[in-house]
Order: C-alpha cells, then sequence, then structure tokens
C-alpha cells in the first residue's frame, strides 16, 4: 500500500498527502535493512497503480490529495499551509520522544 499521512487543518479540512517510502522512512529516521530497499518498493507501488489507487480513496472520502513529489507546500483554502519537510520533522520528534 503506498504510504500517505492524513493531516487535519485546523478548519476540518483533511489532506491525504502521499510520501514516497524512501522520504518518509528517511525522513522520519527509520533505517533500511538494505540500500535502496525503499526506492525499490516505491518503484513497485507506482507500477501497480498504488498511488492512483490512494487519490481515488482520497477522493472517495472527501480528502484533498496530495503528491508530495509534485507538491512540497500545501496551501488550504482557509489560508493556512503545509510543509511536507516539516511535517516529517514532526513526526520524527515524536517517534524519538
Ligand atoms: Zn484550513
Amino acid at each position: 500500500m503506498a504510504s500517505t499521512i492524513v493531516y487535519g487543518c485546523e478548519c476540518g479540512e483533511l489532506f491525504k498527502v502521499f510520501i514516497p517510502k524512501a522520504r518518509l522512512c528517511e525522513g522520519m529516521g527509520i533505517k533500511e535493512q538494505y540500500p535502496g530497499e525503499w526506492a525499490k518498493i516505491d518503484k513497485e507501488e507506482q507500477e501497480d497503480g498504488e498511488i492512483e489507487l490512494a487519490k481515488n480513496i482520497s477522493d472517495f472520502s472527501g480528502m484533498n490529495f496530495v503528491d508530495s513529489r509534485e507538491q512540497e507546500e500545501i496551501a488550504c483554502r482557509c489560508g493556512a499551509k503545509l510543509v511536507v519537510g516539516d511535517f516529517l520533522d514532526t513526526m520524527k520528534q515524536q517517534r524519538e520522544g
């Protein structure tokens, strides 16, 4: 399954953000078991249409789908802004406690 995170804006708007595993795991400080592991998985997922599927689920759920490979900043209609890199930093900090 393609790795996505759900971000809820203060205004109630929901965003489903696709982040390739290579970036997500690296951003969170998780080590690969062998080099290139996640890049390979990301490629397979793309070929299998899993990113499209994630988008469809997002659309169906009424969420805004964001592909972080194309869009680093998410602008909510209320004016708030989310930067994917900042979000990953926060997740990493939470993980490390
Ligand atoms: Zn908002």
